[in-house]
């Protein structure tokens, strides 16, 4: 049995050492258009990779009971640690490895993948592929090659500089996939208001997001501002709800916290009103305070009168940003959209074509930060060996 795997990031690394240990004698290829492997997964958790999470719910990825179904069985400390990844929660339900160092797991998949005897082939791009007598024939930039199955773990279209430009997605839909929307997901947003005065500036914040006027989720975390918009983690998991929503009618509100993480109350501004002329200097930077204030429209110039405080304790409790639009493919962290789930069986294979399978990223599947979508990659690999 001659296995293509084309791609070679989280699910098609992991895809390939299963495939290899469940069944030595396969001839195992693995192809990716880059120079390395996994160049992604390098650049994840900020170099330290936040391989999975051990949420129990599923309800915080799209199409959450699809991925229940596929994911149940995953033990991902238990696999983790078959791959050679001994593993650590930090942050909450975060899963990381105990190195704390992405390019370590990359090392450790790629030199377990060589040495099970998977041939990792570089620099390959897959163009195009055709079925006949019962074989898959895949068409390189280089040449051609028959194989009896092929795993597409191609990823998306986000940060196609780490390999995944999504230029596969064209010729899905020629062989009759449906493709649900391309879209950014986890990725920065523009806003209405002028924010340049606050651009580099960050601050821990309670952030909630209101979609057609309707209150939809709130979460703390640290937001960054950009010359033209907001960043950070929060933001980024509220671009993607809005993504998924397919509106641009959304608000996004800030809240300026006081030292036991409430909400700043005209009467904590009020006491330190006495003793400073700008109380919210108090709590947030003098940037983010200079704002607040110009919303408020009060110039923070004198003791401020309790109904000063209140208005401007109004506008801290709730900085209003409007939606403007997403940041583009470059800067997103997950793709929204993809090989609808439609066309898959339970196996992850394919109904369209015979032989042919789909993990990862490439399926209409995301999740928000915090390891949720290498959970998914790795976890949709294993599934898909297990069945196979
Ligand atoms: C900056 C950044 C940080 C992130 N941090 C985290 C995190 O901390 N935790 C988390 O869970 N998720 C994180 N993610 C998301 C996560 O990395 C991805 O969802 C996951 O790696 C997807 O894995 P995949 O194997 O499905 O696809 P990919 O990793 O995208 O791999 C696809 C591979 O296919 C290859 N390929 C594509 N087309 C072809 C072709 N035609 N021929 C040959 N090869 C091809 C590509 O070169 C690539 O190597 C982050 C993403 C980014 C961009």
């Amino acid at each position: 049995m001659k296995i293509a795997i084309i791609g070679a990031g989280a699910s098609g690394l992991v895809a390939a050492i299963k495939c290899k240990e469940k069944f030595p004698e396969y001839e195992v290829f693995l192809f990716d258009r880059m120079d390395a492997v996994a160049r992604k997964v390098k650049a994840t958790g900020n170099g330290k990779c936040n391989i999975g999470n051990l949420d129990s719910s599923f309800e915080r990825y799209l199409h959450s009971s699809f991925v229940s179904r596929i994911l149940k069985d995953y033990d991902q400390e238990t696999t983790l640690l078959s791959l050679g990844i001994p593993t650590k929660t930090m942050y909450g339900s975060g899963l990381y490895p105990v190195s704390e160092s992405a390019s370590n797991v990359v090392t450790l998949l790629e030199e377990r993948a060589r040495l099970l005897g998977v041939n990792i082939i570089l620099n390959t791009r897959l163009s195009e592929y055709c079925l006949g007598d019962g074989k898959i024939n895949l068409f390189f930039d280089k040449y051609q090659a028959k194989f009896d199955k092929v795993i597409f773990s191609v990823g998306g279209k986000s940060n196609p500089n780490l390999g995944s430009d999504g230029s596969l997605f064209e010729v899905f839909r020629r062989h009759s996939y449906l493709v649900a929307d391309l879209t950014p997901g986890l990725c920065p947003i523009r806003v209405k208001e002028d924010v340049k005065a606050l651009f580099g500036q960050r601050f821990h914040t309670m952030a909630s997001l209101f979609i057609d006027g309707q209150f939809v989720h709130e979460e703390y975390g640290e937001v960054m501002f950009k010359k033209d918009g907001l960043s950070g983690i929060v933001i980024m998991n509220l671009s993607s709800m809005i993504a998924h929503k397919k509106t641009n009618d959304a608000k996004i509100y800030l809240a300026a916290l006081n030292q036991k993480n409430e909400i700043v109350t005209a009467k904590n501004l009020f006491e330190i009103s006495k003793k400073n002329h700008n109380p919210l200097l108090a709590y947030v930077g003098e940037e983010l305070a200079a704002y607040i204030c110009k919303t408020a429209d009060i110039s923070a110039d004198h003791e401020l009168s309790y109904e000063e405080c209140q208005k401007l304790a109004n506008i801290a409790a709730a900085i209003p940003f409007t939606y403007l639009d997403r940041y583009d493919f470059s800067f997103s962290q997950v793709t929204i959209g993809g090989i609808a789930i439609e066309n898959l069986s339970a196996d992850l294979s394919s109904k369209v074509e015979d032989g042919v399978y789909f993990i990862g990223e490439v399926i209409d599947v995301d999740g928000p930060c915090g390891g949720y979508n290498l959970r998914w990659a790795i976890g949709s690999a294993l599934h898909l060996v297990n069945h196979f």
